[in-house]
């Protein structure tokens, strides 16, 4: 234990410079009561000097039972284990405020005392008291969004929240410290705003808005919104609007707005148009119903799709009336349509096993490349079939 021996006189010498201390002084004996304080003490504290000697420290701590728990500061303090320490003090007025405490045991007239200090640290203190309680507050923004947010430091993730820990479907332990390409592999640190995908699982494959903000030389906030639900709502809309609901094949709008794009985007490479109307379709309705003419449609279709390539689109352009676009010249094309024919004409529709047959007309780009000709010339080919006793192919040549 380490006291400063100073004899009385000795430190009547100090007195004055204990006096003009900057920092509010206090010497405290053994049953904490105050047998001395500077100036300063007394300006910070509120009181005159006949208010606070032989006083308890009592009068200075927020409450009776602080001046129990403070204590053991005393204690500790006259043992020489600790030097400082924040506590919270009372004015006279009743004002309460942070002081850095520092006591150094002295021996004063052969007796054992304590030097305290005071240094007003309130102010410090309350900053810092409000940094943490904002860095609180964006804590629980941080991790109540509902949106994926992660906070990327040298290309690692330093922090995520809880939103997207269950986009990704891990814990936090699981990517802290991560590159997060190794959790996202198309993830990438290039561009500000982009979509991915990410297979969550084996069913469920997630679409993901990546917006990316630098916010410091090498420290990044992105920002993870899961977007599946519009996007898939967005495809079934797209779907639906595209399909034709019997048949399931693209409806007349989307396969005139494929033709047409394949027609502009491949104007050199060569497709071939057909159109094709099964035969007499209205007498199948007379005699065995609407719904077994619906079957027929049905089955029709199936049977296209099965006949024809992934490559090779078909549409329903209305009624009993199919469109067919083949990548190819009318030549091959018109082997194909005939394929298709000889085969329709050896299969049994329906229910009812009903035999049908098709006619279809044929025209390709070679020597048109208007969208509107193609169409109409195919429409004549395919009225000049049935003119001709259907159950044929017409080509223009
Ligand atoms: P053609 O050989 O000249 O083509 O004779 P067709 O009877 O096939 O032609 P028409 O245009 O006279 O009749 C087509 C029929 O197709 C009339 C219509 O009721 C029927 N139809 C159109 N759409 C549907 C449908 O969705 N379901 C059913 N069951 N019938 C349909
Ligand atoms: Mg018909
Ligand atoms: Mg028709």
């Amino acid at each position: 234990m380490d006291f400063a021996v100073v004899d009385y006189d000795q430190f009547m010498t100090q007195e004055i410079l204990f006096d003009k201390s900057i920092v509010p002084l206090a010497i405290v004996d053994s049953h904490r009561v105050i047998r001395k304080v500077n100036k300063r003490f007394l300006d910070i504290f509120g009181y005159n000097e006949d208010e606070v000697i032989g006083k308890q420290t009592s009068i200075i701590t927020p409450s009776y039972e602080k001046f129990y728990e403070y204590k053991k500061y005393f204690d500790r303090t006259k043992s020489g284990e600790i030097k400082t320490r924040e506590l919270q003090y009372k004015k006279k007025d009743g004002t309460l405020f942070w002081v850095k405490l520092t006591g150094v045991p002295i021996i004063l007239n052969e007796e054992e005392h304590i030097l305290w200090s005071f240094e007003d640290v309130n102010y410090e203190v309350e900053v810092r008291e409000k940094i943490e309680e904002q860095k609180r507050e964006l804590e629980a923004i941080f991790d109540k969004v509902k949106t994926g947010l992660v906070y990327i430091v040298e290309g690692k993730i330093k922090k995520a929240n809880s939103f997207f820990t269950k986009i990704i479907d891990k814990s936090k332990e699981e990517i802290l410290n991560k590159k997060i390409e190794d959790i996202l592999p198309s993830f990438s640190l290039e561009m500000h705003k982009y979509n991915i995908t990410f297979e969550k699982s084996d069913q469920i494959v997630l679409h993901i808005e990546i917006e990316i903000t630098q916010v410091g030389k090498e420290s990044y906030i992105i920002i993870f919104d899961d977007i599946s639900e519009h996007i898939n709502e967005k495809k079934q809309l797209q779907y639906l609007s595209e399909t034709d609901e019997l048949t399931g094949l693209y409806n007349r709008r989307a396969f005139i707005k494929v033709l047409q794009k394949m027609i502009s985007n491949h104007n050199r490479n060569f497709l071939s148009l057909a159109i094709l109307d099964i035969d007499h379709f209205k007498k199948i309705n007379d005699n065995f119903g609407h719904n077994i003419g619906d079957e027929v449609l049905i089955e029709f279709a199936k049977f296209l799709r099965n006949q024809l390539r992934e490559n090779e689109i078909i549409g329903r352009l209305g009624g009993e009336e199919f469109g067919i676009v083949l990548p190819v010249k009318k030549d091959l094309a018109y082997k194909i349509c005939e394929r298709l024919r000889t085969k329709l004409n050896n299969q049994l529709f329906s229910s009812k096993g009903l035999k049908i047959s098709a006619s279809i007309g044929l025209v390709d780009n070679q020597r048109i490349n208007k969208f509107e000709d193609l169409y109409k010339i195919a429409d004549q080919c395919l009225y000049n079939a049935k003119k001709q006793g259907r159950n044929r192919t017409v080509f223009k040549d």
